[in-house]
């Protein structure tokens, strides 16, 4: 059976856009509404496909049925390719399925040779047009299939127009032209070897065959890569007749937008130029001007073109983005899209559309990108500003920060309390320089990945980071950066941009967040469909506060661990784990009882009535104590005997906690195990923060989490820890008034595998992904994304980082299967995900999907996922309903 890969613009539809890719499948949709688009066809994107499997060339199959369209194209246009008295020229676009401005190329003019030219010079009785379209033919043919590079061409463009005294290149006469297309011809000539081709045929094959080529072009493969659009997808090519907006001054051509894309105002919004072609508006050489002076300049012209305007917003529900030539008075429209716009605008013409009548709101919300919420709820850059990027690195928290470099978390922290600004810049952060990253502005490394250490806590604080910078370098010793061939001292100012990853020179200009009305209706919206509850990954009350602000209906993840960190506390930690019996470790830890306390307390207080899961200490203890090198660098510096024991001491505990594995070694509930005072202290702070919250009249739910359980034992043990602390910090008749529930962590896989025997001692389970996809992969999450995942990603093993998306085909795999084994024993079973994929929208649509109660981001991405959560509802509709089990609360 033969595949059809052609189809002309009257066998399309916007439904077909997969197979004729956005540009084909809306050209053929506004045909058969009645608009007034040029004829012609689409070669699919099967054909792309096919393109590249057969060597990179157009199958005769291909050939043959192209140029049957072009029999078809000739009859209705009373024109025919190649003819020397009505030569028929087409344009050859690409039209990729999903939308990639400017990353593809097009070829206009296709069909002129020297014979032809003359032909549409007499047929329009217009010579100077005539060879204009052929050395702009000549160009684009010399640039897009001949790779020959655009400024040899500009150069003899620009010398043509010194020679003839001329600065517009509509006061180019014919004869002018004609020089030029020697000096084009010869320019081919002179860079490939060989001649122009002549023969249109020739030129047309060449032309759609460059344009299949170019879907693998590098700006291609990188505006994919950043946009996540999958590499097999493959253009179309879009083989149209010509129309030409550079036959005289009642022709033009221009761009316009619906709708403003940068405030959303409901007004037309665009730029054309008179007596002009397509590539002219795009490529600068005259300034165009604003689509209202239009409506003066050629009101007829205007009011037809806001009628299309309408017709087509209408027809697509969406803003649009239109290109338009208008040949001897008489307007066509050559492309519609759905229009790129900024944030705020996104927010205004959804909210307008439904308003207006034009869309649902479940359509509405699927109108929101997370970039646009970034964008909106933290600072930006203002771009005009931006001149000097130094380097690129992994936006791994968005927002936007300037600062001097700070080169250690003390100096930070120092000169914050000064009154600076600082970044602080570090090759990567460990949670011993929490406090830098707390006085910082925003966060730079060399190294570690989006689920780096610094980028969680980053991402936790709102604070903008960029991780993973390894084309800066930084001499720790000397305090220098360097980065594009320049060095930097500390001190000096920087700016970060945590969404698109940029660190760049001195201080660029910040723009504030915008929080609209049309945000919190929007948002307002997607708590009425979503079904996913939206928590909180919150540690301090601070947190908990801008949680709450944010919309968290509670906390899904308190890691204790962070309020060790601070100097003093830190101090008290370290005397714990230097402590030889369990007499000296519960002194220590009764000293930190009253400071957990005091946090927890604060935490109960903000979220007053909501659920706070809070996980007991997790971390390595090794995490806590300085590093070895540090320690042997103190002890030759140690200024008295004691002090060098006091170092040495330390040194030999070091190495007794030192671990081949940590991330395998003992951390989690396997610490509360083998130290169970260390729990008992946590858990006791916990009821105790309870006890003297409920007299004060605030609501508890608190949710106690075990860590890293693989066994159903472990955690009956720790559970019996909790229930005994809590009668004795309680007593029978409080432990009526604070009701408690004691959950697990599911980040083991042999804990998903077993779920059910777990579910036997939890009345909860929270997915841990971070670690379940560590553990599932096998990769360490402190290597594998500085090391070998870059490559694996580059070289296409994976779709995904899956320390970002939620890897559905194997981690997606254990959590399905543990929800359903849990819920078969306890079909109430409350089930969450605290990991870092609780904050993506994917990996979120994954948690609707397989029925969890909730996800749990850091506070800043909560209005994100609540959007997500929404999505995610509106797009699995119906099917959710049925198989959704009942909902705890
Ligand atoms: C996890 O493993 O997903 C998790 C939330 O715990 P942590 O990142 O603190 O190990
Ligand atoms: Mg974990």
């Amino acid at each position: 059976m033969t595949i059809k890969y052609v189809y002309s613009f009257q066998e399309g539809s916007a439904r077909m856009k997969n197979l004729l890719g956005g540009k084909g499948a809306n050209l053929a949709e506004m045909t058969n509404a009645g608009l007034p688009v040029p004829p012609g066809f689409t070669v699919t994107t099967d054909a792309c496909h096919a393109f590249f499997k057969f060597g990179n060339r157009l199958t005769d199959e291909m050939v043959r049925q192209i140029l049957a369209a072009l029999r078809q194209l000739e009859t209705e246009k009373g024109q025919a390719f190649g003819d020397p008295y009505q030569p028929l020229l087409v344009s050859v676009r690409s039209g990729s399925v999903s939308s990639m401005p400017g990353m593809m190329d097009t070829i206009l003019n296709l069909g002129l040779n020297d014979e032809t030219v003359k032909g549409l010079a007499a047929a329009t009785r217009n010579e100077r047009f005539a060879y204009d379209c052929y050395r702009r033919l000549i160009q684009m043919f010399g640039n897009v299939v001949l790779g020959i590079e655009g400024f040899q061409f500009e150069m003899l463009l620009h010398r043509l127009k010194a020679k003839l005294g001329v600065e517009l290149d509509q006061d180019v006469t014919a004869e002018g032209w004609r020089e030029l297309i020697e000096a084009y011809k010869s320019c081919v000539r002179k860079n490939t070897g060989r001649e122009f081709p002549q023969n249109v045929y020739e030129q047309l094959k060449l032309a759609a065959e460059a344009v299949f080529q170019s879907w693998n072009n590098q700006r291609a493969q990188v505006y994919r890569r950043i946009n996540r659009i999958p590499d097999h997808q493959g253009t179309a090519v879009n083989i149209q007749s010509m129309v030409f907006g550079n036959r005289g001054d009642d022709c033009g051509t221009g761009v316009v937008f619906t709708r403003n894309p940068s405030t959303g105002e409901p007004v037309l919004f665009g730029e054309y130029l008179i007596n002009a072609q397509g590539e002219d508006v795009v490529a600068g050489v005259r300034t165009p001007q604003t689509i209202e002076t239009l409506k003066s300049a050629m009101p007829e012209m205007y009011a037809q073109l806001a009628q299309v305007c309408g017709q087509l917003e209408r027809h697509y529900k969406d803003m649009q983005d239109i290109e338009f030539t208008v040949e001897n008075g008489k307007l066509y429209v050559l492309q519609t899209r759905s229009g790129k716009r900024n944030a705020q605008a996104a927010m205004r013409i959804a909210v307008d559309l439904v308003n207006e009548g034009v869309l649902t709101r479940e359509k509405a919300l699927l109108r929101i990108e997370a970039s646009h919420l970034d964008q909106l709820l933290h600072r930006g850059l203002d771009d005009a500003a931006v001149q000097d990027v130094l380097a690129i690195g992994l936006p791994a928290s968005p927002g936007a920060a300037i600062g001097m470099i700070a080169f250690e978390a003390d100096t930070a922290a120092e000169w914050k309390q000064a009154g600076k600004q600082v970044i602080l810049v570090r090759p990567e952060t460990t949670p011993e320089d929490i406090h830098g990253v707390l006085a910082a502005e925003g966060v730079l490394t060399s190294r570690g990945g989006m689920t780096s250490h610094a980028a969680v806590v980053a991402r936790g604080m709102g604070k903008p980071c960029v991780c993973g910078c390894e084309d800066i370098r930084i001499d720790e010793e000397r305090k220098q950066m360097t980065a594009g061939g320049r060095s930097f001292s500390e001190g000096e100012w920087i700016t970060l941009d945590g969404a698109t990853g940029r660190v760049i020179a001195g201080v660029v200009p910040l723009k504030e967040a915008t929080a609209s009305n049309e945000l919190k209706q929007m948002l307002a919206w997607a708590d009425e469909v979503r079904s996913l509850r939206v928590y909180a990954n919150a540690d301090t009350p601070e947190d908990a506060r801008i949680a709450r602000g944010f919309g968290a209906e509670g906390i899904g993840l308190c890691r204790t661990e962070h309020m060790f960190f601070a100097p003093h506390r830190l101090e008290v930690m370290q005397r714990m784990i230097m402590a030889d019996t369990q007499e000296e470790r519960r002194a220590a830890l009764a000293h930190l009882l009253p400071i957990q306390q005091s946090d927890f307390e604060g935490i109960f207080a903000e979220m007053d009535g909501l659920p706070v899961t809070v996980r007991l200490l997790d971390p390595p203890l090794h995490e806590f104590l300085p590093k070895l090198s540090e320690l042997q660098a103190a002890l030759s510096e140690a200024d008295s005997e004691q002090e060098g024991e006091r170092i040495k001491r330390m040194i030999r505990k070091v190495q007794a906690l030192h671990e081949a594995n940590p991330m395998l070694g003992q951390r989690g509930c396997r610490l509360g195990i083998v130290y169970p005072e260390i729990y008992d202290m946590q858990i006791e702070a916990l009821f105790k923060a309870a006890s003297a919250q409920i007299e004060r009249r605030v609501e508890i739910h608190l949710e106690i989490m075990i860590p890293l359980v693989g066994d159903a034992s472990e955690l009956k043990l720790l559970r019996e820890l909790v229930d005994e602390v809590a009668e004795q910090v309680l007593g029978s008749d409080k432990r009526r008034n604070c009701r408690y529930k004691v959950g697990t962590m599911i980040e083991v896989p042999r804990a998903a595998l077993t779920a059910k025997q777990i579910a036997a001692h939890a009345d909860f389970f929270s997915f841990g992904t971070n670690d379940l996809t560590q553990m599932t992969f096998g990769y360490s999450r402190d290597d594998a994304e500085g090391k070998f995942l870059a490559h694996y990603l580059d070289k296409k093993l994976l779709a995904n980082n899956p320390f970002q998306v939620l890897d559905s085909e194997g981690v997606g795999q254990l959590i399905d299967w543990a929800v359903t084994a849990g819920r078969s024993l306890k079909p109430k079973l409350k089930t969450g995900i605290c990991g870092e994929h609780g904050g993506d929208k994917e990996s979120i649509a994954f948690c609707h999907r397989v029925g969890l109660d909730y996800v749990s981001c850091s506070p800043y991405r909560i209005p994100m996922a609540r959007i997500a959560a929404a999505q995610a509802a509106v797009e699995q509709g119906k099917h959710a309903d049925s198989s959704q089990t009942a909902k705890v609360v």
